[in-house]
């Protein structure tokens, strides 16, 4: 017997309708590339979001083509979360701190139609757009007075006039809530990158799910800052909680900067703000030297790496700032944990109620976990044992886009790479990466792409690319090399060699050299072991 209720498909462009509804005086505030702030009302985003799916229909887009984006988190940037999504089309937002080459590679790969640029990231659309077969029109975030006229793209026009004489008034297409919604590729450990493609149906459940007490809490009482990147995992589903609540919300365009953020969350009264520890990091540092407080700010989740405890404690001690710490990946929409005690936790004396805080905390509702050893047994939840974690869940991927090879997941579980344990309550904590790559300031560097432009160079017999610990980016990459006989290569060669190979920022900051890289019995490199023989190194920069 089925139940008699209504059937209703779970759609992007729901969120923005009931937005505008309900909270169409809510206001959506931006600090914009010129450096202005930008402030107008969910209602404004509902108009604009319309007049882009016209516009998107006036060049012919079919159902399902993406559209893809270079852009810091502002309100143009959210008109096309919900007009491109809404109207059936697929946004895929582009990562701009990757290398042109990666941008090229990405962008064909997806297969975007149309590309749309903050200004800020004109001179690497003016590097690639030469080798973007599949994209057929270039729009610059801008007013039409902003766009230069000579920039030697073809087909570039600014967004102001691709929407401005659209009609604001459009009829959202009834889609099947599994239709593709938005995408975002992953640097892959391995090989290219791959990516991770979002439906309507798991973009809106990760989007209640988000938004619950245990998880961020948000609300139409919030003001919130997402200074984690739209371009990163839509950033943690915010734009989509925010519009599901009403809540309003403050984009902190390009300036990342600790007075900048601070300045902003001042002004705009911010309740909530969400980043990786790095920007915190930058935050906390401005503020402590002026002696500086936060009037409005409540909690801040923290998460894409692990964070340190020091930054719990200020925040909640100097700050009266609660941390939640969250983990998630871009596979999984990104939310899988968040760290929030339970009611029996509150009696705890403060030093065991940390101990816990420091954990990558409980599953949400919709994610399910486990640990399996090397022969895919599950290991007991008992706090201690660590193995591989699995997950799965309504917003956990079934298989990349344009999957090589054969679909990751073991027995309906997918396996996140990720080494874990997990205690008697649920609480997970993340004990190792198994695989190897850096996280330097939220993002990701591939040891691997490293150590290949390493190999690359005549002098080079191997190299081996580890993290070192670095205390504002988390880690900064080192890259460990055998010369060939008789070379007389020194660290500042090999180092010069990376330029113009791989993003700056992912350059190593040194080169060792080393007599041998200790390999394992199936000839890969133990990274383990050379950590341990590099236990006493320090990076020169410190
Ligand atoms: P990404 O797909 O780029 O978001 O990266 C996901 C990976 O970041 C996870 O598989 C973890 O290895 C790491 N990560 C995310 N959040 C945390 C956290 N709170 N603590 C430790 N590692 C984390």
């Amino acid at each position: 017997m089925f139940g008699l209720m209504q059937q209703q498909s779970l759609l992007i462009s729901s969120l923005i309708d009931f937005a505008e509804r309900h909270h169409g005086d809510g206001e959506v505030v931006s600090r914009r590339v010129e450096g202005d702030v930008h402030r107008y009302t969910w209602a404004d985003v509902a108009n604009r979001s319309r007049q882009l799916a016209n516009a998107l229909d006036g060049l012919r887009l079919m159902q399902g083509d993406r559209v893809a984006t270079l852009a810091w988190n502002g309100y143009r940037h959210l008109e096309m979360y919900f007009g491109v999504s809404g109207s059936g089309r697929v946004l895929h937002t582009l990562n701009p701190r990757l290398h042109p080459d990666q941008v090229v590679w990405i962008a064909n790969h997806a297969e975007d139609q149309i590309l749309c640029f903050d200004m800020t990231f004109l001179p690497l659309v003016q590097a690639v757009h030469a080798r973007c077969t599949t994209v057929k029109h270039w729009v610059a975030l801008c007013d039409a007075d902003k766009l230069p006229a000579d920039t030697g793209i073809p087909n570039l026009t600014s967004y102001e006039t691709l929407i401005g004489q659209q009609a604001k008034t459009y009829v959202w297409p009834q889609l099947d809530e599994n239709s593709a919604s938005s995408m975002c590729y992953t640097s892959g450990t391995t090989g290219n990158p791959k990516a991770a493609l979002y439906s309507h149906r798991s973009t809106l459940l990760h989007a209640y799910a988000a938004a619950l007490p245990d998880v961020m809490c948000i609300s139409a009482r919030d003001a919130i800052l997402p200074v984690v990147p739209m371009f990163h995992v839509n950033a943690w589903g915010i734009p989509y909680s925010a519009a599901m609540t009403g809540a309003k919300l403050v984009f902190p365009g390009p300036a990342l900067d600790g007075k900048s953020v601070y300045e902003l969350i001042e002004a705009e009264k911010v309740t909530f703000a969400a980043g990786v520890p790095t920007v915190w990091q930058m935050l906390l540092g401005h503020m402590k030297p002026a002696h500086l407080k936060f009037s409005s700010l409540k909690r801040t989740v923290i998460g894409g790496s692990a964070c340190p405890p020091a930054m719990i404690n200020a925040f909640r001690d100097d700050y009266g700032v609660d941390v939640l710490h969250a983990w998630g990946m871009t596979e999984m929409s990104p939310l899988g944990t968040l760290c929030t005690l339970k009611n029996k936790h509150l009696s705890l004396p403060a030093e065991a109620q940390m101990k816990l805080r420091l954990k990558q905390g409980r599953a949400i509702f919709g994610v399910d976990m486990k640990i399996v050893n090397d022969a895919g047994e599950t290991l007991p939840h008992d706090g201690k044992t660590y193995g591989d974690l699995l997950v799965k869940g309504p917003w956990i991927i079934r298989e990349y886009f344009k999957q090589e090879g054969p679909p990751p997941l073991i027995d309906g579980w997918f396996p996140t790479g990720d080494v874990a344990t997990i205690d008697e309550d649920g609480f997970m904590q993340i004990t190792d990466r198994s695989k190897d790559v850096i996280k330097s300031g939220g993002e990701w560097i591939s040891s691997i792409d490293i150590e290949n432009i390493a190999m690359a160079h005549p002098d080079v017999a191997m190299a081996a690319c580890i993290g070192m610990p670095h205390p504002k980016w988390d880690e900064r990459p080192v890259v460990c090399v055998v010369k060939k006989p008789g070379s007389a290569l020194s660290s500042a060669e090999m180092l010069k060699f990376y330029e113009g190979k791989t993003a700056k920022w992912q350059i190593p900051d040194d080169a060792i050299f080393v007599e041998a890289i200790p390999l394992g019995a199936t000839g890969k490199m133990l990274k383990t072991k050379l950590r341990e023989q590099l236990s006493g190194y320090k990076l020169p920069s410190l």
